[in-house]
């Protein structure tokens, strides 16, 4: 009989842990390998659109991902000076209706805790820094440590030590996009009105648009919490840190011109709450298989956040990476599936992401080029379609 493959994971983020799951599930054996020494993510939502959605459902955990997952009803687009309506659509029903799945916000911490208990305790090898990989399937780790698989997968983000290893140091890119994110409790969010005396509810995901950039915000918590995210255009980043705290009047400052319903939300968020970020990226690569090792998630293709795509980009690969090594026994053309299938896909995505944050700067605005290919994308089923069919212009999301 077959000895069970041993596949070692780089990295404990989103994209990681859900390859454990899908790979334990396909009766392959699991270590993996986080630098911290806890599981933790940033204090700041996620969106998980229906194609995510459809992998968890597949994994037999959509009810556990309900159970923490808010489900915006509207998706509101706002013109940045006089808060009318850019576009709107319908994010509950018309989602599930289009694309099979639903859209879920959550709080990032909770979905790490949620995916880490669908593993054993014994998979996870916490503060292991990974210093480098070797091509025959070995890792090395800064405690002095060394581990062989019969195939290794850099799972660990953007700064991928692995993807060094395998392709050469060199840097990420700057986006062109700071970003601050905080959030706040729903009741803080007073000012609701819109256009001619609409309101918009905590339970909708609102955005103003504006040449500075978006500012997305929508309930996460069961609905209890509103997260902001603002992804804004900023000069060459020169902080060593990605992370910085930053102020109120900083991001005032930034949003200068920006109508006062946005800005009297940012006066109630609690000031030591804003940090803020510089949004780095990489071209796409041309392959991400070297001998026994392969890429997975924002280490093989990292994209700003414009179409909140990365996550369920990583999400999509665990899977199609499970289901491609448990279909061939040559692990060596699983790996060959799993790259054809996966990296044209997200290349377009990565390409839109990037192309998206030049179209959110345009005066007057313009409307988001569409994610319906994303939306309906249903990994768990058949590989992506050729990336020629390109479906309607406007985001189903946000119909004018
Ligand atoms: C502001 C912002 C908002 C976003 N919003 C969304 C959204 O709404 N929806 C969406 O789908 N995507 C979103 N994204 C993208 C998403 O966050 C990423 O694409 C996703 O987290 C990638 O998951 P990952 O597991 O590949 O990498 P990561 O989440 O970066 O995880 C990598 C893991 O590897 C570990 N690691 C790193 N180096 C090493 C090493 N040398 N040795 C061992 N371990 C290591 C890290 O500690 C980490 O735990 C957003 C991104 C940003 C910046």
């Amino acid at each position: 009989m077959a000895r069970t493959r041993r596949i070692a994971l780089i990295g404990g983020g989103i994209g990681g842990i859900t390859a454990a799951i899908a790979l334990r599930q396909r009766g392959f054996e699991v270590s993996v390998h986080e630098q911290s020494p806890e599981l933790a993510e940033v204090g700041a939502g996620l969106q998980l659109g229906p194609n995510a959605v459809k992998v968890y459902r597949a994994l037999g955990m959509e009810d556990d991902l309900r159970k923490i997952g808010g489900q915006p009803v509207n998706a509101l687009t706002l013109n940045w000076t006089d808060n009318t309506p850019l576009a709107r659509g319908n994010m509950r029903d018309g989602m599930i209706a289009q694309f099979g799945a639903p859209y879920y916000n959550v709080h990032r911490a909770d979905m790490l805790h949620l995916i880490a208990r669908a593993i054993p305790e014994s998979c996870l090898h916490l503060g292991k820094r990974c210093l480098g990989v070797n091509a025959k399937g070995s890792a090395r780790f800064a405690d002095g440590s060394e581990i062989e698989a019969d195939i290794v997968i850099g799972s660990d983000g953007v700064r991928s030590m692995v993807r060094t290893s395998l392709f050469g140091a060199e840097a990420p890119r700057y986006t062109g996009m700071e970003c601050w994110r905080a959030t706040l409790p729903v009741e803080k969010v007073t000012q609701r009105g819109f256009g001619n005396g609409e309101t918009f509810t905590t339970d909708d995901a609102v955005n103003w648009l504006g040449p500075m950039g978006r500012v997305v915000c929508y309930p996460i918590s069961g609905g209890k919490i509103f997260n902001i995210f603002c992804g804004h255009v900023g000069a060459q980043w020169t902080d060593e840190s990605w992370t910085i705290p930053s102020s109120l009047d900083e991001v005032l400052a930034a949003y200068q011109g920006y109508h006062e319903t946005m800005l009297a939300m940012f006066h109630q968020v609690d000031p030591r709450q804003w940090f803020k970020w510089g949004v780095f990226d990489r071209d796409p690569l041309p392959r991400w298989n070297v001998g026994h090792v392969t890429l997975l998630g924002d280490a093989a293709h990292p994209m700003p956040p414009t179409l909140a795509q990365g996550a369920a980009m990583a999400i999509e690969d665990a899977y199609a990476l499970a289901r491609c090594l448990a279909e061939r026994d040559d692990m060596h053309e699983g790996l060959r599936q799993y790259e054809a299938e996966r990296l044209p896909h997200t290349t377009r995505a990565q390409l839109q992401a990037r192309e998206q944050f030049e179209l959110n700067q345009s005066v007057p605005p313009k409307p988001r080029a569409s994610r319906d290919w994303m939306f309906a994308h249903d990994v768990t089923r058949t590989a992506p379609p050729s990336a020629e069919s390109t479906g309607k212009h406007y985001d189903s999301g946000e119909e004018v």
